[in-house]
C-alpha cells in the first residue's frame, strides 16, 4: 500500500496549450535522478494517482514534475487545473531503474527522449555525477513543434558550462526550425544523420543508451540498436540499452 506525503503546489507553469510543469513542496523525499513518484489527487473519496518523473535535482527540496494533458485522461487534465496552494499527494517512495548508478562504465552516454520523456534526463543533467562519469553526453530531445521544446534555457546553460562534453540535439518532427533536426530520432539513427551531427559512432563499444517517452520510439530504437549488436541492460546481464516507457 502506498503511503502518501502531503504536498502543496508552490509554482505552476503552462508552456503551451497542453504542456505544464508543477513545483510541489512536501516533507523531504530521497530519490535518485531519473526516478519517478506517484502523484495523486482525492477524487470521489479515493486517491487517483499516476507515476511522474521527478525533474528536479535530488539535492533540491522542492519537487518538480513536467507533464502533458492527455485528452480524456483521468488524472492529467485534473493536474492542469491545480492552482498555487492546492494540495496533491505524493508517494513517500521514488521508484525506477533509469538511473546513473545502473549504467556500466562507458565513455559515451546517449539520452533519447520524446516529449515529456525529457523529465528523467533533466534531473540527471543537474547532478555532478553525470559530468564526472562520462566523456560525452548526447541528449536527443524530440517534440512535434517548437513550442513543445521546453527547458531550452537549461540546455543552453548546460551547453555553456560543458561545451566539449555536452551535445544537445533537438528534433522537431512537424516543423522546420533552424538548428534542429526535422525528422524522428529513429530515422536519423537509421540514415546516420545523428552520428554525423555529433561526430560519434553509436556502437556497442563504450556507449550506453537511455530511452524515455512513448513506446513507439522506444520499440523502434531498441530494434534498430539490437540489429547493431546491442542489448537491453540488466544487472544480471549487462547491455547497452535502458528504457522507461511512459505509455
Ligand atoms: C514510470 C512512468 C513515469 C511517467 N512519467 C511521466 C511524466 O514525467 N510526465 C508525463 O506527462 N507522463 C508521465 N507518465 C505517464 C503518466 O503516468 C500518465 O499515464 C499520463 O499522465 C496520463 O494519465 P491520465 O490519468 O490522464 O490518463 P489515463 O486515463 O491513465 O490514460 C489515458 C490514455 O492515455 C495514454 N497516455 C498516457 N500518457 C500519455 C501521454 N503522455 N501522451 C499521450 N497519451 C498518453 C495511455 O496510454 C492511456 O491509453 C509516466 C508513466 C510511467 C509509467
Amino acid at each position: 500500500m502506498t503511503t502518501w506525503l502531503h504536498g502543496k503546489v508552490i509554482e505552476k507553469k503552462q508552456w503551451c496549450v497542453d504542456l505544464y510543469s508543477l513545483k510541489i513542496k512536501t516533507t523531504p523525499l530521497q530519490f535518485k535522478a531519473g526516478q519517478f513518484v506517484n502523484i495523486g489527487l482525492q477524487v470521489d473519496g479515493k486517491v487517483l494517482a499516476r507515476p511522474y518523473s521527478l525533474i528536479n535535482s535530488p539535492d533540491d527540496s522542492v519537487l518538480e514534475i513536467h507533464f502533458n494533458s492527455v485528452k480524456n485522461g483521468k488524472l492529467s487534465p485534473l493536474l492542469t487545473s491545480l492552482a498555487i496552494g492546492d494540495n496533491v499527494q505524493v508517494s513517500d517512495r521514488a521508484s525506477g531503474f533509469l538511473t546513473l548508478n545502473e549504467v556500466p562504465k562507458v565513455d559515451f552516454l546517449w539520452l533519447l527522449a520524446t516529449g515529456t520523456g525529457i523529465g528523467p534526463f533533466l534531473s540527471m543533467l543537474k547532478t555532478p555525477e553525470l559530468w564526472q562519469d562520462f566523456k560525452k553526453i548526447i541528449l536527443c530531445y524530440s517534440v512535434k513543434s517548437f513550442e513543445k521544446l521546453v527547458y531550452r534555457t537549461d540546455f543552453d546553460t548546460f551547453q555553456s558550462q560543458h561545451q566539449n562534453q555536452f551535445c544537445f540535439v533537438p528534433f522537431i518532427t512537424r516543423e522546420k526550425i533552424d538548428n534542429t533536426i526535422h525528422s524522428r530520432i529513429t530515422t536519423s539513427l537509421e540514415n546516420g544523420m545523428l552520428e554525423k551531427q555529433v561526430n560519434l559512432k553509436l556502437t556497442s563499444d563504450s556507449n550506453h543508451i537511455m530511452l524515455c517517452g512513448n513506446s513507439n520510439m522506444i520499440a523502434d530504437v531498441t530494434a534498430l540498436l539490437e540489429n547493431r549488436g546491442m542489448s537491453r541492460h540488466t544487472r544480471r546481464e549487462p547491455g547497452n540499452i535502458a528504457i522507461e516507457k511512459y505509455y
